[in-house]
């Protein structure tokens, strides 16, 4: 899953990116405003953490401007404690969720994963097909009851295929949600994971579609 991160204070900014990546998700941060519009209007992102105080173009004004123009990534927003009218402006202009400074991680952590539940329209953080079950909490998998270990690559292509259960995924729609805006992006090295994943959690699990993706089914 692929963040983008609007946030200017470079210490919070730091700590939230290292907390994400250790969580196995990729991250954008952009600095300011514009850049925030920006890559949210032409880069796919799963969910959007965007600060309400930012320079060169606020938070509130970024986010009208998204939903205005049709983008409608999950958006969480930071705000400060005591600006409650911040995170109704927030609300009203089309955060799915706010945040006030200052705050734990582990909350923003959940905040972030009970929102990609929310929009791959599931209620249950555990996932499971078959054998194979994917607790999203933790990023723990495993076949028959026994864990599997996964690299946090391999890990990210099965959460975004589990997240997105039933619905066939190219793999250049794959390589763009597990690398990150400047990453060396390679949609080959996806059959590569993939394969190693069939080798650890069984053929059936992920399907291929000849030239045109993969696709976990739906559970039953
Ligand atoms: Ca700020």
């Amino acid at each position: 899953m692929r963040i983008l991160l609007a946030e200017d204070e470079p210490v919070l900014a730091d700590q939230i990116r290292s907390v994400m990546k250790s969580e196995g998700r990729v991250v954008d941060v952009a600095p300011n405003g514009i850049e925030a519009q920006f890559l949210a209007e032409t880069e796919p992102y799963d969910v959007i953490i965007l600060d309400i105080g930012l320079p060169e173009r606020d938070g509130i004004t970024v986010l009208k401007h998204l939903r205005a123009t049709g983008v409608d990534t999950p958006v969480i927003i930071l705000t400060a404690r005591n600006d409650w009218s911040d995170r109704v402006d927030g609300l009203d202009a089309g955060a799915d969720d706010y945040l006030t400074k200052p705050f734990h991680m582990p909350e923003l952590s959940a905040r972030v994963r009970a929102m990609i539940r929310r929009k791959a329209g599931q209620t249950n953080p555990v996932f499971h097909k078959d054998d194979v079950s994917f607790d999203s909490r933790n990023n723990q998998v495993t076949v028959s009851g026994i864990p599997k270990n996964l690299t946090a690559q391999e890990v990210a292509v099965l959460s975004y295929l589990f997240h997105n259960s039933g619905r066939l995924v190219s793999r250049t729609e794959l390589s763009e949600h597990i690398y990150q805006f400047d990453g060396d992006r390679d949609s080959n090295t996806i059959a590569v994971f993939v394969n190693r994943l069939r080798k650890k959690l069984g053929n059936d699990l992920i399907e291929t579609v000849r030239g045109r993706g993969y696709v976990i089914k739906a559970a039953a």
